[in-house]
């Protein structure tokens, strides 16, 4: 059989990937057509992102998230300037050339405090590539960090459509904003990353289509998919996890609709199979990986959801078993920056 061409992967393909009832053969011929292409633009490099935390105080409410501002269990902290720039200096002596600041949306870390940080890193590792994941930010904000040296950004979308928007996040946020600032990013030239749970309480088939569709539209370089997780202590606590089923089946789709995307094997997915969700993420398409590089400390109380793996193979310590853990699969740990190749 013929790998399927990119323009195939149409909706009524997508839906019948998304059966629970599809045929084995049809999701083998779709993980082997989705590793091909994956090979075929990236050979068999991985690249590794070290991803710093770098505060769980947050003042938006998203009824799905461990780090929400109603939930008073949390244990709040902030990495100082200092802290966040040792983070990159141990990484980047491992090797790492790709660090990721993600974080809630701390009114204390201010666009200048951002700002600062960014140019600290920037001129401490010219050689490398630093990714905000911060929130949401007007356009002026968006412009500075850009200027001061970051040049990725990720902001997942969460869902395309309002009404699901709206059953995921209070009132005071608004999907308008996020797609704002999603096609600022895009315009402002960061490798704009995108992307959404799956399985989240509420979502629909016909959600993840749109989902799809906003993707094709705004054609982002990175796209970030994972499992929801419920997290203790918030209103979703009670609701079953997403699939790790459907999320390999999308990484996959989205492999074939976006060759050269970055697509990570994400942690919610290595959470949710500890032995089998990283391999099998890279096995459906994906080509990135994000151990933790934050302090010990921090990825404790940086709990989005229950049980969230950022120790061992899933952080900085085991990054010598995570490269063999992936060699063992045919796999090559790679340090490369990775930026998009457009
Ligand atoms: N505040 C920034 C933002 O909104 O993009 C970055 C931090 S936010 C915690 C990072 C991502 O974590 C979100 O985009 C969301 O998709 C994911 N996340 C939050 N809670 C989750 C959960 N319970 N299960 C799985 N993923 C979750």
């Amino acid at each position: 059989m013929r790998p399927r061409h990119q323009s195939s992967v149409d909706n009524d393909f997508i839906l019948k990937i998304l059966d629970k009832d599809a045929p084995r053969a049809l999701i083998g011929k779709l993980h082997a057509d989705a590793r091909r292409l994956t090979d075929e633009v990236f050979g068999r490099d991985v690249y590794a992102r070290g991803l710093i935390e770098i505060t769980n105080v947050c003042r938006n409410n998203c009824l799905y998230c461990g780090i929400r501002s109603g939930n008073t269990s949390v244990s709040r902290y902030t990495l100082s300037t200092e802290q966040i720039v040792s983070s990159c200096r141990t990484a980047h002596s491992a090797g790492l050339r790709s660090f990721v600041l993600q974080g809630g949306e701390n009114p204390a870390l201010t666009a200048d405090r951002i700002e600062s940080i960014v140019r600290e890193i920037s001129s401490e590792f010219p050689d490398s590539a630093i990714t905000l994941s911060l929130g949401e930010w007007d356009d002026n904000d968006i412009q500075r960090f850009r200027e001061a040296g970051a040049t990725r950004y990720l902001l997942r979308h969460e869902t395309r459509s309002e009404t699901h928007y709206l059953r995921l996040h209070p009132e005071s946020m608004s999907l308008h904003n996020r797609i704002r600032c999603l096609r600022t990013l895009k315009r402002t030239g960061y490798q704009t990353g995108t992307g959404m749970m799956i399985g989240t309480p509420f979502q629909t088939l016909g959600n993840i289509i749109e989902d799809i569709d906003f993707l094709r539209e705004l054609q982002p370089e990175m796209i970030g998919i994972g499992p929801f997780i419920p997290a203790d202590n918030t209103p979703f606590s009670t609701f079953p996890a997403g699939s790790v089923e459907l999320t390999l089946r999308l990484i996959s789709v989205l492999r074939l609709i976006f060759p050269k995307a970055n697509i990570p094997a994400t942690t919610a997915l290595a959470t949710l199979d500890p032995t089998r969700g990283r391999i099998a993420g890279l096995n459906a398409g994906a080509n990135v990986v994000m151990p933790n590089i934050s302090p010990p400390d921090a990825r404790n109380a940086y709990r989005l959801y229950d049980n969230k793996a950022a120790f061992g193979l899933e952080s900085i310590d085991g990054i010598d078993g995570l490269a063999r853990s992936l060699a063992e699969s045919g796999f090559n740990l790679s340090f490369d920056r990775g930026d998009y190749r457009g």
